[in-house]
């Protein structure tokens, strides 16, 4: 038998971290065992039935790499892919049960199922609906139906144990007496989601519905319809929330705010992610760029394999040990079984962490086709790299070292190789404005003049030279060159950032880092 999977999410416009790690289990069972996996959009709730709510979806999962066999833009033998577009199939369906006396129609009010409903908690029973056609024959319910539609219910059998054997929670046992009798088509024809559900995962040939754990308790009244359809039930394995860091409620997006640093701010404002007239407290609050989504990794410059590596860890195991491992061997290791039946908890700083083991195995080049285009929406680069720019970015790179975890890090390390230096006002106070220090630069910028090649070990030994015998610090005079020629304190070595803004522009820059009052 063909593994087949799929993931339904609704279209919300932007692909939420917990739901990529459901779909990514999804993934790998397939492609460990030679399956399918399909996207299937449920997109029945037509308030949120934009187009715009689903590209973010489709491209999210794209830059991951998670492709899907069948589903939208890509087609597939069971199309459409889309809830909306396969109405006439839940209505076939839920004529079918009527028709076979397993659904009946349901012309009760609100009013007379809250009135059962208060009944019931004043008895101190179980509240549960059966309605008034559930015995009327089936011919009869056809009848009434045609003659006025109303919603349709499924006749949930009597005295039943529905047992749904969970491949992940394992068996859950439910009576069928404590279950009422759920509306599987409404009134003005649209299915509700269990029941367009389950329709839609046998006629797409479903073998594994894998999902949050939060459909675990919508599961039972789904087997009951699997059963009224008279199709076989598919292995059913649900997957533990993810939580938000050190915390026991969901990852949302609410939770993550606070994520949202000063920080994060200003490197989206720095690639030109966000209007340019939005304030600080607008961005913090941005739909999209919030870190419970997959666009927020994505334009901070996290690397795809790192999220698809650290999401696969997040709640499934290939040892006790093992975080970093390639795609391969994920793949290869992939199993249900080893998914913990616990919530997982989201750690940003290991995903950074995880990012920054993915970034040091990156290929250079790799890393330099990464970062201009970063480089460019910062306006740090022109649209047109040339045989020099591209070198002055590799040795950027390298200067970074390991520094680099993301590729917006480089707004952080290395925009001043690539603009004037905007000055840190206390930096500058602490570190050239120091008594003797001006003397120094001034001296030294002489003696920089000669330094050929103007290569980073020529320049500290020359600095080493410099502040031999002389009463200043070898650090100090470092940090004095830093902030005049970077403008701040962080950065990669002083040595590579001289080396790669060369002799002239040093110069200059110490030159104008002079002129500025003391
Ligand atoms: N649209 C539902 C969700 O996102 C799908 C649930 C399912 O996989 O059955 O939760």
């Amino acid at each position: 038998m063909t593994i087949r999977t799929r993931f339904a999410p609704s279209p919300t416009g932007y692909l939420h971290i917990g739901g990529v790690r459901t779909a990514l289990f999804n993934w790998l069972l397939t492609r460990r065992l030679g399956g399918q996996f399909i996207l299937r959009i449920d997109d029945t709730d037509a308030e949120r039935n934009r187009p715009e709510a689903l590209q973010p979806i489709l491209e999210g999962f794209r830059w991951l790499g998670i492709a899907w066999d069948e589903g939208p833009e890509v087609g597939g033998p069971h199309a459409p892919y889309f809830q909306s577009q396969r109405k006439d199939l839940y209505v076939a369906a839920a004529l079918r049960l009527l028709d076979e006396g397993k659904a009946y129609p349901c012309y009760a009010t609100k009013e007379e199922l809250d009135a059962d409903r208060k009944a019931a908690e004043r008895a101190k029973r179980n509240y549960v609906h059966r309605g008034r056609h559930r015995t009327t024959p089936a011919a009869e319910c056809r009848r009434l139906y045609d003659a006025q539609p109303t919603v349709l219910r499924l006749k949930v059998p009597e005295g039943r144990t529905i047992v749904v054997d969970d491949l992940i929670a394992g068996k859950v046992e439910v009576q069928s007496d404590l279950v009422g009798d759920p509306v599987i088509l409404r009134a003005d024809g649209r299915a509700l989601y269990n029941f367009a559900t389950v329709v839609d995962d046998v006629a797409m040939k479903i073998t594994h519905v894998i999902r949050a754990k939060e459909h675990l308790s919508n599961t039972p009244v789904q087997v009951l319809i699997y059963e009224a359809l008279d199709y076989s039930v598919p292995r059913f394995a649900h997957v533990p929330v993810v939580n938000a860091p050190k915390s026991k409620e969901k990852l949302s997006k609410r939770k993550m705010k606070q994520f949202m640093t000063d920080d994060i701010v200003a490197r989206l404002r720095a690639a030109h992610a966000v209007p340019a007239e939005w304030t600080d407290e607008q961005i913090k609050n941005s739909e999209d760029l919030n870190p419970a989504t997959v666009a927020f990794y994505r334009t901070l410059g996290y690397l795809p394999a790192a999220l698809v590596n650290y999401f696969g860890r997040l709640g499934w195991s290939l040892d006790d040990k093992t975080e970093v491992m390639p795609l391969e061997t994920m793949i290869a290791n992939f199993s249900l079984e080893r998914v913990n039946n616990a919530p997982a908890s989201f750690d940003p700083d290991k995903l950074l962490w995880m990012a920054g083991e993915y970034m040091k195995q990156l290929p250079l080049e790799d890393k330099v086709e990464g970062l201009l285009p970063f480089l460019r929406r910062a306006g740090l680069i022109g649209a047109d790299v040339d045989a020099n720019l591209r070198n002055k970015v590799r040795k950027v790179a390298l200067a970074c070292g390991e520094r680099l975890r993301v590729f917006s890090d480089v707004y952080l390390y290395a925009s001043f190789l690539f603009r004037d230096p905007v000055y840190d006002a206390k930096a500058f106070d602490q570190r050239i404005n120091k008594e003797g220090m001006r003397d120094h630069l001034r001296t030294f910028a002489q003696v920089l003049a000669s330094v050929t090649p103007f290569e980073p070990d020529a320049i500290e030994n020359a600095l080493k030279q410099y502040c031999e015998g002389k009463p200043v610090k070898l650090g100090d005079v470092n940090h004095a060159l830093r902030v005049a020629t970077t403008g701040v304190m962080i950065g990669p070595s002083v040595f590579d950032c001289l080396a790669i803004l060369g002799k002239e522009e040093t110069l200059r820059r110490i030159d104008a880092a002079l002129a500025r009052p003391g």
